[in-house]
């Protein structure tokens, strides 16, 4: 039998900037409410993808870092109640059980009454390299780096051109006892400041090398370096490799949820109240479609019937399916879904949460 303490009000699907709104709306409401997120931090797109950009379209803001947007919107959610935060765990399963939804990840099972399913483009993870012996879990293999510290004393191998490599680089060229950095081509894609910074420490950097294969059975012993210009092969000595080339999203066991898709199962239907087609589950951000009317025949000419009568020929009205990739959109999706899920679960409350700058003084 769950404990009624462990169901949340709302449980939203993703931190994306879509995500850490809703969960600020859902406080306002004095909803409980739980974030799950398969990375170890909020974001969505604007953290993995594009974290030194300025956006200039952010209400309120003339321009401001993606990054610092996030921060921003993170620390926003806690305005008015504090939601809880399940990082690293990624959605997969959904079930219902005595009325509340249980979504069950690669963790734990999480019980909740309603749904916001704010995924955007799909649960991010680190791309991997197919290469024998780099399997996510390996001692010594690192797709993510949450701990610096770990490398202390050590010599690391860190492949990729990007702002995680450089980033990673940075943090911990002072700890290791050596960081070599290998990228395929010498086109970084990282941010100017970080790219010199890194060239000019003790970082051996090498461009155009990749990686041929990882040395040691038991433990991690080093790494087969090949310089893919003229293919002569380096084995090195290593104790750890982290592969930074990238991130890749999917939408996954998403897609198996029941709510209606579009036809290449990426966009979740969603009405204008940001409902999906199963009662209690709501969706919006970059992860919808948004069907509405249009005028499919504009009245021709007002006739004059009898000298008497204006007759306008009826307006016929076509169902057109829109997607929005805007992050104020998402902001507006995701007010609309959390107040409607707050009616859903207490039918005699308002729709309208009131306005935030009367509730706190
Ligand atoms: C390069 C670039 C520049 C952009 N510039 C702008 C701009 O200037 N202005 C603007 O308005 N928009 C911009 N956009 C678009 C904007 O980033 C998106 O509209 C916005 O990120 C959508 O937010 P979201 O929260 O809906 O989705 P996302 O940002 O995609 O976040 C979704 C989150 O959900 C998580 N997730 C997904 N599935 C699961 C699951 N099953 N379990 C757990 N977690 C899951 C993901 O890991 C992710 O963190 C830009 C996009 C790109 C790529």
């Amino acid at each position: 039998m769950t404990n009624v303490k462990d169901v949340y009000d709302v449980t939203i699907v993703g931190a994306g900037p879509t995500g850490l709104f809703a969960a600020f709306c859902a406080g306002m409401r004095e909803m409980k409410a739980k974030v799950i997120e398969r990375l170890p931090d909020p974001g969505g797109q604007l953290a993995v993808l594009y974290p030194d950009k300025f956006i200039y379209d952010a209400p309120g803001h003339s321009k401001i870092l993606a990054k610092d947007l996030v921060k921003q919107l993170y620390d926003q959610s806690m305005t008015f109640a504090q939601p809880t935060y399940a990082f690293e765990e990624q959605a997969k399963g959904l079930a219902l059980e005595n009325g509340n939804f249980i979504i069950t990840t690669d963790r734990d099972a999480h019980y909740s009454r309603a749904v916001a399913v704010c995924a955007g483009i799909g649960a991010f993870a680190p791309k991997k390299l197919s290469i024998k012996g780099l399997e996510g879990g390996r001692p010594g293999v690192h797709y993510m780096v949450r701990n610096l510290e770990q490398f202390r004393g050590r010599e690391v191998l860190i492949v990729g051109g990007g702002d995680t490599a450089f980033d990673w680089a940075l943090g911990i060229k002072d700890i290791a006892k050596s960081v070599t950095l290998v990228h395929r081509s010498d086109r970084f894609r990282a941010h100017e400041a970080s790219i010199s910074e890194v060239i000019e420490s003790n970082v051996d950097v090498r461009t155009y090398y990749e990686l041929k294969a990882v040395l040691g059975d038991e433990k991690i012993e080093g790494a087969r370096l090949y310089d893919n210009r003229t293919g002569v092969e380096q084995d090195l000595r290593f104790d750890d490799i982290v592969v930074a080339i990238g991130f890749e999203a999917d939408l996954g066991e998403l897609r198996s949820w029941g709510t209606e898709m579009d036809e290449h199962l990426r966009h979740i239907s969603v009405n204008p109240r940001m409902e999906t087609n199963i009662p209690g589950i709501y969706a919006a951000g970059d992860v919808t479609e948004f069907t509405y009317l249009e005028k499919a025949e504009l009245p021709e000419a007002q006739q004059i019937d009898d000298g008497t009568r204006l007759s306008l020929p009826s307006t016929k009205f076509e169902e057109r399916t829109e997607k929005w990739g805007l992050i104020v959109i998402g902001y507006a999706q995701a007010a609309t879904a959390i107040n409607h899920a707050k009616r859903y679960l207490d039918p005699k409350s308002r729709l309208f949460p009131g306005h935030s700058s009367e509730m706190l003084s």
